[in-house]
Order: C-alpha cells, then structure tokens, then sequence
C-alpha cells in the first residue's frame, strides 16, 4: 500500500484532519506535502471561524478545508489538534461525538497532558502528545513526543514519522514534557538573545552592525554543522580549538568566571517550572 515517489514512500492509508488553521498546523501540513508524508487529498483543515484563512490555505497548498468539519475528522485516521490551550476544552467538548477508539489524536498543544484529553474523548482513544518548537516553520523543528495510556509503538512510529516532516523527533516520557518545554521549546528564544548578545559585543569591540550580525550568524550556523556533521562531544570541539594561552580561551575563562552555564541551567529550570504552572 506504499508507493514510492521520488525515492521516498507516500503512505496512501495515512488522512489527516488537523484542527486550528494557526501558524503550527501550516507547519505541520506543508512538512507533510513538502517531505511527500501525504498527499494534499490526504490532508483536511477546519478551524473555527475565519473562512479567509481557509481559503488562502486551500490554494496555497491544494488541501481541502470542508464545512463538514464532523465528516472531515471521522474520517481521517490522524487527528491533530493545533489550537491553542485554552481552546482545547471546547474543541474536545465540540467534537468526541466525531472521534472513535483506532484513530490517533495528536496534540500539540503545550501544557495539555494526555489525560486530559483522553478523559474528554471515547475510552481507548490513542492520544499523542507533541512538543515543537517555531523552528518548524523552516522544517527545522526539535520536537518530543509522548504517548499517552492507549497509544502503542506502532502509534508512536507513526507519530515519529508525522513530526520527522518538519524537523527532527525524539521520545519521552511525559513527566518530562515540561523540561522540554524549558529547554527546546523555549530554545529558540534563548539562542536569538545569544545571537543579540554577541552582536552587541561585536559593535561594542568596534564592528559595524552589519559585519556583526553576518560573522554571528556563520559562526553559529558553522558551529551547529560542526556539532551535527562531526557528532563529536561539544566539549572536546571547544578543546581542540582552545589552545592554552590563546584568545578563545581568554573569552571562554570569562564566561566560565561568570558561570554561563549556570545562567542557562536556571534559564531552562525557570521555564520548566513555568511550564509546570501553566498545565
Ligand atoms: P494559532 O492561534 O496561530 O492557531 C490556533 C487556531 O485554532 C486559530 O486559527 C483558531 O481560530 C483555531 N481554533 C480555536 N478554537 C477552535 C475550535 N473550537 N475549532 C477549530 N479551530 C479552533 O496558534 P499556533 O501558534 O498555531 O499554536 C497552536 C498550538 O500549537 C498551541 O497549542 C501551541 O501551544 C502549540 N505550539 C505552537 C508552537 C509554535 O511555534 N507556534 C510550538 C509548540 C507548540
């Protein structure tokens, strides 16, 4: 039942129905087309309101966003819920009547344990839980998924490979989705304040913004191939180009004298327990 187009496998099983027409589902959806995880005849969208929206989706992307949103989610055997928080209550009270046990639910909402959706839908409805992060907009995404009590590994792999559409995944347990939430869904953030940082430090040492922001950029996207490419521990990339004595020590001794490591490990506690708060 699979057929292989341009080198890689198109599930013909596999609809989708995503809820919520927000920044996330485009992310999710055109990962899916783009990586060719589905076909557009495979993918539904419904939102609440907001017809323009849907129709700029219907063209930009060739899906279909129905009126009969009941049909659309009885329908398809992935459901992914993309609104926000707040919203989750009212659209799981709107819709169980649509969703049955062998469907898998997908949220990726943050804060929302997968009890709580499970206690809102049939008894024995696999539920999924997903963490990206904005990165995904790019198909860069570092997501975490969970399984909530019903979902199986087969479930799991097929969430993986959802979610690979838009960015890299990994699995865990769901007691620690609010340390993902600190650390890679927060993450993006952190890094474009490192990014500000440096590029202050460089005009600050005299470089035209301009140059500072270019020499910041390569260098951290040099940094992340390195990392990535080489797979060698980030501490020993960062000896083997510290030599004693030498500049990059010189400016790695004074983040260490200024416990950088420390600040980032407060940072993502802050966030966690932030996290932990908002559920
Ligand atoms: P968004 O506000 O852009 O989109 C949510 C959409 O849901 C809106 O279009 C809204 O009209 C729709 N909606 C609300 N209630 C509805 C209902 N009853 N039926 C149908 N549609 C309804 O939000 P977003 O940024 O796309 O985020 C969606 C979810 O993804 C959030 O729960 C967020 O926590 C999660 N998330 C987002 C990011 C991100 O980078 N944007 C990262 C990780 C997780």
């Amino acid at each position: 039942l699979n057929q292989r187009t341009g080198g890689k496998f198109m599930s013909q099983r596999e609809t989708y129905c995503l809820i919520g027409a927000g920044a996330m589902a485009e992310a999710i959806l055109s990962g899916l087309l783009k990586n060719k995880r589905a076909s557009a005849e495979q993918i539904r969208l419904i939102n609440r309101e907001n017809a323009d929206r849907l129709r700029q989706m219907e063209s930009a992307y060739g899906i279909r966003c129905p009126r009969q949103k009941e049909k659309a989610i009885a329908d398809a055997n992935t459901i992914i819920l993309a609104v926000k928080p707040k919203d989750m209550d009212q659209v799981l009270k709107q819709y169980k009547d649509d969703i049955r046990p062998g469907q898998r639910v997908i949220s990726v909402a943050a804060g929302i344990s997968t009890s709580f959706i499970e206690e809102r839908l049939p008894r024995g409805t696999t539920v999924i839980r997903a963490m990206p992060n904005t990165s995904s907009m790019i198909g860069r995404s570092a997501t975490a998924l969970c399984g909530g009590a019903y979902a199986t590994e087969e479930d799991l792999n097929s969430a993986s490979a959802t979610f690979s559409s838009i960015g890299s995944v990994v699995r865990v347990e769901e007691k620690d989705m609010d340390a993902v939430t600190g650390l890679s869904g927060s993450g993006p953030a952190y890094i474009y304040y490192l990014v500000e940082g440096l590029e202050r430090a460089g005009v600050n040492a005299g470089l035209s913004h301009p140059v500072a922001r270019q020499l910041t950029l390569q260098t951290l996207v040099g940094a992340a191939h390195m990392l990535l490419e080489t797979g060698e521990d980030p501490a020993q990339l960062r000896h083997k180009v510290t030599s004693p004595g030498g500049t990059t020590m010189a400016g790695v001794q004074s983040l260490a004298d200024h416990d950088f490591h420390q600040t980032l490990i407060t940072a993502v506690k802050r966030a966690q327990k932030r996290s932990k708060e908002l559920a």
